[in-house]
């Protein structure tokens, strides 16, 4: 398969260049060249079928033509290790639990699956060895999912930036306390300080020429590609209970990966009728949805911090996906914007009616499904994180005790090792050139 850029101005690409690469050379996206239908047989057998088997058909349906059937098998089954039920929480709603990973976050399967292919790309070469460094940018998630699927993979080295005070402090501790291969970089400023801080990385000739660099944001498309996995999958459970007629997905959205993963699901076939995508305060695709314009703003910080975006980097793949035609995009997928004070509400509400904890990104995911779900749907929405991972903020709001799964308080027990850095250019390429 050959990728090209979004901005329509850099070479084509195999797999593995854009894999290493990230971002193209015009600062543009990489996109597959075709997306396949699976065959209507796929979808047939489905709801009989293991998530890891889903998984591999998937997978083998992008990546088949660049990596070998046992080699990608390996990956993906290595992936997931991990179930990603539906649980009910009122009638026609379902929640999509996709928290049940290493660091209890749903981009661990895109950092895992990133770190195996690249791992298998660096052993494929016949290039003398030369470390890969991968940047990332993080508002809390993506950090530790990428640190925890990374670690120890050798011939890869880390570099996790985050904005200072503005984490949890458990996600502080997940991508801090690893060492090994992983470096976190504490940067003074908010997270599209750290996002522009790692694309200015990328476009740096004398960087590129010092050190071998990568992303493993959702810019990349091993990382954005795999969420793919969970949509089939919460399909085929849905399809089992024989619910899946006039099935509408409702994503909570930051950078909008993970939607742009599930809207490549249903141009590979998946009959999923209608999406929302659920935002927090930073409505910049609300608002692009309304009035066709698309206006990147200075991110707001809300109480759902791994959703505060003011320039969704996958808008472009989502604007090209659909020929840049508003109209395609308005009628297959509508939007929904909430404030703090609506997040505490929802939370309130669906705990005293139904028992659910939701945690701040799920609550805007439930509220855009309750108010957007029409006559005869059926409604999922994902909980993008564990309601523990916030445990401050959840147990103030609903007046509750949540317990730390084992698997999280294992990483308070760590220590906070990071570099501070501030969001000048100049200060954390001199950092780099030194490594
Ligand atoms: C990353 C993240 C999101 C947003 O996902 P995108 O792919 O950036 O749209 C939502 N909720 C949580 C908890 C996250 O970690």
């Amino acid at each position: 398969m050959k990728y090209y850029s979004t901005n329509g101005k850099a070479p084509l690409a195999d797999l593995e260049k854009a894999v290493v690469k990230g971002l193209a050379e015009d600062r543009g996206l990489y996109m597959p060249e075709n997306i396949y239908k699976l065959p209507q047989a796929f979808f047939d057998d489905i709801q009989d079928m293991s998530f890891q088997d889903i998984a591999y058909n998937v997978a083998a349906n992008f990546f088949g033509d660049d990596v070998d059937p046992d080699g990608l098998q390996d990956i993906v089954y290595d992936t997931l290790s991990f179930d990603c039920p539906i649980v009910k929480v009122e009638d026609n709603i379902y929640t999509l639990e996709l928290f049940h990973g290493p660091t209890l976050a749903f981009k661990d399967v895109g950092a895992r699956f990133m770190a195996r292919l690249l791992q298998y790309f660096i052993n494929r070469s016949s290039e003398a060895h030369k470390t890969v460094n991968v940047l990332v940018a993080t508002s809390g998630d993506t950090g530790s999912a990428v640190a925890n699927g990374f670690l120890g993979v050798e011939g890869i080295h880390v570099y996790v930036l985050y904005p200072k005070g503005k984490v949890s402090p458990i996600q502080e501790c997940q991508f801090t306390t690893l060492g090994k291969n992983i470096t976190a970089i504490e940067v003074d400023g908010v997270f599209d300080d750290c996002q522009a801080l790692v694309k200015s990385a990328f476009m740096d000739e004398e960087l590129n020429k010092h050190m071998k660099l990568t992303s493993a944001n959702s810019i990349n498309v091993a990382r954005f590609l795999p969420q793919a996995f969970y949509y089939f999958n919460a399909y085929a459970r849905i399809k089992k209970l024989g619910l899946a007629d006039n099935l509408v997905m409702c994503v909570p959205s930051g950078n909008f990966g993970n939607i742009c993963a599930a809207l490549f699901g249903h141009e590979m076939g998946l009959p999923i009728k209608r999406f929302i995508a659920a935002n927090n305060a930073n409505d910049i695709f609300y608002n692009y949805l309304q009035t066709g314009k698309y206006e990147p703003k200075a991110s707001i910080q809300t109480l759902a911090n791994a959703m505060d975006v003011g320039d969704p980097s996958n808008f472009a793949r989502i604007y090209n996906l659909y020929g840049q035609s508003h109209e395609r995009i308005s009628s297959l997928i509508s939007g929904a914007t909430y404030n703090d004070e609506q997040i505490r509400e929802t939370m309130r509400k669906c705990y005293s009616e139904t028992g659910y904890i939701l945690d701040p990104h799920g609550a805007c995911g439930y509220r855009a499904l309750k108010e957007g779900l029409h006559l005869g749907e059926v409604g999922i929405f994902c909980e993008t994180a564990h309601p523990a991972k916030f445990k401050e903020k959840v147990d103030d709001i609903l007046g509750i005790d949540i317990e730390i799964p084992e698997r999280l308080a294992a990483f308070m027990k760590g220590k906070k090792q990071s570099v501070p850095m501030s969001k000048d250019f100049s200060d954390f390429k001199q950092y780099l050139l030194k490594q």
